[in-house]
C-alpha cells in the first residue's frame, strides 16, 4: 500500500518514520519532506499550498491514504477537496478546522458549549480592545484570530506590552487578515499539557499525552518558539485527570461540533493549562498533531500506525486499543543560529548517529545539498531519547545530541524538568 505524509516538519518526519513500519505499506510518499524524511519515504515536488495538485499526485501514484500534518491545507480545505474526489484522507474538513483557525470561533463555541477556558472579548476596533485592557488589568493575553505560525499570542505581563500588541495586531497589521481580529484574554497560570486524540466523527481515541517546551531557553526563559522539545508521557496528566479532560474537554468538544453540524473528522488537540487546584482549561485547539509533541508520542507508539489511521478513516476507531512502550520519551529540538526571528540556513550538519531501540533523531529543517546535509530551517532535528525514567530519556537523548554538530546549533538543556520534579 502507499501512503501520502504532508508537511516538511519533524512531526511528519516521525509519522512517515512509524508508518513506515507497517509490514503493509509498501511506499511512503512525503510532501515535500525534508533532508532526513528521504530516508523512510520518498520525496514529493509539490507544494502543500495546492491541494488539487497533491490530489492529481494520489490518483497518478494510485496512493491508499493521505496524512497532513500541517494546519495550513487544513483550513485552506484539503480534506474537503480530498474527498470530492473520492479520495481516503484522514484530517479534519475546513469548517472543523475553524476550531484551530480562528481563535474567535474556538472561543465562541467554548462558551456556547461550557467548555472551560479563559474569559475573553474579541475586538476589531483598537480602542476598544485599549479601553478592554484598561478595564482589566495585566497580565493579560492578546491573540491574532487566525493562524499566525504560533507567532500571533502576546502573554503580556504589563499594560504597555499589551497596548504595544494592539497596535502591532490591529493598527500596524502585523498578521494581516489574521490580525483584523483579536482575542483578548484572562492571563491563566498553572502548568500546560498537551491532550491529544483521533476522532473518526464518532468514536475518540486518546493518545498518549505529552508535555512541550515553548521557550527558548532552559527554564522557560527567552521568547517564545514553534516548541523547543517535548516528553510523553506528562506526569501531571494522572488517569484521574485524564478522565476529568475527556469528560469536561474533548467529548463535550466533539459533541458541541455535531450539534453545531459539523462532524470532526483527524487529530484533535487540546492545550491545557492546569492550574494549582488542579483545574484543566483549554487554552487552545489545534485540529493536528503538535510539533514536536508527535516525535516522542511516535517514539512510544507500539500499535501498528497504519491500522489505527485506517480504522480513523473507516469510523470503526472502537476497534482499537492502542500499545505504548513503558518507557519515557524525551525530544530535544536543535535549532538553527538566529532562531526563532531569523534562522540562518546552510549550516552544514554532522554526526547524526545511527537509530538505536533508545534514540531516534527526526529531521525538520534539513536538507540535502550535494552530498551534505545542511540547516534549512529554524528547527532542525529533534533527537527523541527512550529511558525507564524521565531522566534516563534525557541522558539518551543528550548524549546523542552532543555527538551532532552544526555551527550556533541552539538547544534546551532540561527538556522534560517538569518530568523531574
Ligand atoms: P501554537 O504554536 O501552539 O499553535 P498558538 O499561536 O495557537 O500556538 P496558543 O497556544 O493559544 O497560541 O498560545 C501560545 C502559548 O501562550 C501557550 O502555549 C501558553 O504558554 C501561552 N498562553 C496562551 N493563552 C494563555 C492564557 N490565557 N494564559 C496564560 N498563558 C497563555
Amino acid at each position: 500500500m502507499k501512503i501520502l505524509v504532508v508537511g516538511s516538519g519533524g512531526r511528519e518526519h516521525a509519522l512517515s518514520w512509524k508508518l513506515a513500519q507497517s509490514e503493509r505499506v509498501q511506499t511512503v510518499f512525503v510532501a515535500p519532506g525534508n533532508g532526513g524524511t528521504a530516508r523512510d519515504a520518498r520525496l514529493v515536488n509539490v507544494e502543500i499550498t495546492d491541494p488539487a495538485a497533491l490530489a492529481d499526485f494520489v490518483v497518478a501514484e494510485n496512493i491508499a491514504l493521505t496524512l497532513v500534518g500541517p494546519e495550513a491545507p487544513l483550513a485552506a480545505g484539503i480534506v474537503n477537496l480530498f474527498r470530492a474526489r473520492g479520495l481516503k484522507v484522514f484530517g479534519p474538513t475546513k469548517e472543523a478546522a475553524q476550531l484551530e483557525s480562528s481563535k474567535d470561533f474556538a472561543k465562541a463555541f467554548m462558551q456556547r458549549h461550557g467548555i472551560p477556558t479563559a474569559k475573553y472579548q474579541s475586538f476589531s476596533d483598537a480602542a476598544q480592545a485599549h479601553a478592554y485592557i484598561d478595564a482589566n488589568g495585566a497580565p493579560i493575553v492578546i491573540k491574532a484570530d487566525g493562524l499566525a505560525a504560533g507567532k500571533g499570542v502576546v502573554v503580556a505581563m504589563s499594560l504597555e506590552e499589551a497596548h504595544a500588541a494592539v497596535d502591532h495586531m490591529l493598527s500596524d497589521n502585523a498578521f494581516g487578515d489574521a490580525g483584523a481580529r483579536i482575542v483578548i484574554e484572562e492571563f491563566l497560570a498553572g502548568e500546560e499539557a498537551s491532550f491529544i486524540v483521533m476522532c473518526d466523527g464518532k468514536n475518540i481515541l486518546p493518545l498518549a499525552t505529552s508535555q512541550d517546551h515553548k521557550r527558548l531557553k532552559d527554564a522557560d526563559e527567552g521568547p517564545n518558539t514553534g516548541g523547543m522539545g517535548a516528553y510523553s508521557p506528562a506526569p501531571i496528566v494522572t488517569p484521574s485527570m485524564h478522565a476529568r479532560v475527556m469528560r469536561e474537554i474533548i467529548n463535550p468538544t466533539i459533541q458541541g461540533m455535531a450539534k453545531d453540524g459539523i462532524v470532526f473528522t483527524g487529530f484533535l488537540y487540546a492545550g491545557l493549562m492546569i492550574d494549582a487546584d488542579g483545574n484543566p482549561r483549554t487554552l487552545e485547539f489545534n485540529c493536528r498533531m503538535g510539533d514536536p509533541e508527535t516525535q516522542p508520542i511516535m517514539a512510544r507508539l507500539k500499535s501498528d500506525f497504519l491500522q489505527v489511521v485506517e480504522h480513523a478513516c473507516n469510523g470503526t476507531l472502537d476497534a482499537v486499543e492502542l500499545e505504548w512502550d513503558r518507557r519515557t520519551a524525551v525530544g530535544v529540538v536543535m535549532a538553527a543560529a538566529g532562531y526563532p526571528d531569523n534562522p540562518r540556513k546552510g549550516d552544514i550538519i554532522d554526526g547524526i548517529p545511527a537509530e538505536t531501540p533508545e534514540c531516534v533523531t527526526f529531521h525538520a529543517g534539513t536538507t540535502q545539498v550535494g552530498g551534505t546535509l545542511q540547516t534549512n530551517g529554524g528547527r532542525v532535528l529533534c533527537v527523541v531519547g527512550l529511558g525507564d525514567s524521565v531522566k534516563m530519556a534525557q541522558k539518551q537523548a543528550y548524549e546523542t545530541v552532543e555527538k551532532i554538530h552544526f555551527n550556533g546549533a541552539q538547544y534546551r538543556r532540561d527538556i522534560g524538568w517538569r518530568g523531574v520534579k
